[in-house]
């Protein structure tokens, strides 16, 4: 199958922007994948994941410092976590869920689809959403997979994440990347198969290409600036609503650093990390943000 041949939605199916409304009223989308640093699939060469347990964790700080900034600006978020965390940290998720935020799944043990078999690929993400179920106790319909490693070689994944029981996957980021992307997949959500919705991160087009334009390095590399505009023209021009994605690892300088890891990979890890929470509280303040399901799906 082609991107190009995906279906965007119909217009009836998801809740979107009343024609004519101002920019300003869109809601958009924030997202945080709940993964720890020494889980990045960047670092992951450098770190075998038998040493996980072994090292120091910063993911319940991280955590409380967004959910803060959440509460200090009334926002509401999506949170995709891992079943590994979840059940190391529960009390993480009962927080999550207690400050109204949406508990949603980034599978258990983050490897990216594209390394696994679909039985191996099924079971993480079938695990993962018990955890979190029973953990929440809420229904999870959300998923998320790591590094957005859902692409043309490996759309067999969809078809696992529909038998698991989910509604909605945001694992196809439509742009060009040396480690993922499918930059001809629709910008805005789709049905990628019946009843499950694609909601891919927000891009723009320029160029005859798309450009990341919702979080992750991007956010720390550029300026605030370059966001606030990338949103602004997504709700403006395309009058849509933003996804944004960033990782609690973002908003920690103090981080242990793997230093065994390559030049590039840390630059991306480590550049400007003591601005995250600055700019992030601008964010939440330039724009409005909820959950994924409430944004996205018609029937949250
Ligand atoms: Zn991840």
């Amino acid at each position: 199958m082609r991107g190009a041949e995906l279906r965007e939605v119909a217009p009836a199916d998801i809740r979107r922007v009343a024609s004519g409304s101002d920019a300003a009223s869109i809601v958009n989308a924030l997202t945080i994948d709940v993964e720890d640093y020494f889980q990045v699939s960047a670092l992951a060469p450098y770190i075998p994941r038998g040493q996980w347990d072994a090292m120091p964790c910063r993911v319940e700080r991280n955590v409380d410092v967004i959910l803060s900034l959440l509460a200090q600006t009334g926002s509401r978020a999506t949170f995709f976590t891992l079943g590994w965390i979840a059940e190391r940290y529960p009390a993480v998720v009962r927080r999550i869920v207690d400050a109204g935020h949406e508990l949603a799944s980034h599978g258990y043990g983050h490897q990216r689809a594209s390394d696994q078999s679909p039985e191996h690929f099924l079971d993480d993400i079938r695990k993962a959403k018990t955890i979190l179920e029973d953990l929440g106790g809420c229904a999870v319909v959300g998923y998320r997979a790591p590094s957005f490693s859902i692409g043309h070689r490996n759309l067999w994944a969809l078809d696992c994440i529909q038998e698991a029981g989910y509604r909605y996957s945001s694992s196809i980021y439509p742009v060009k990347h040396d480690h993922y992307g499918m930059p001809d997949a629709p910008r805005f959500p789709f049905e990628s198969r019946p009843g499950l919705t694609e909601i891919p991160i927000t891009t723009t087009r320029a160029f005859g290409r798309n450009f990341p334009g919702g979080g992750g390095g991007f956010f720390r590399l550029l300026p605030y600036a370059a966001s606030r505009w990338l949103i602004g023209r997504v709700n403006r021009i395309d009058r849509r609503p933003a996804i944004f994605y960033m990782h609690p690892w973002e908003v920690d300088p103090d981080q242990p650093r793997v230093t065994e890891a390559d030049a590039k990979s840390r630059f991306r890890h480590y550049i400007n990390l003591h601005r995250t929470v600055p700019r992030l509280r601008r964010l939440l303040t330039d724009f409005r943000w909820d959950r994924v399901d409430r944004v996205f799906l018609s029937n949250p």
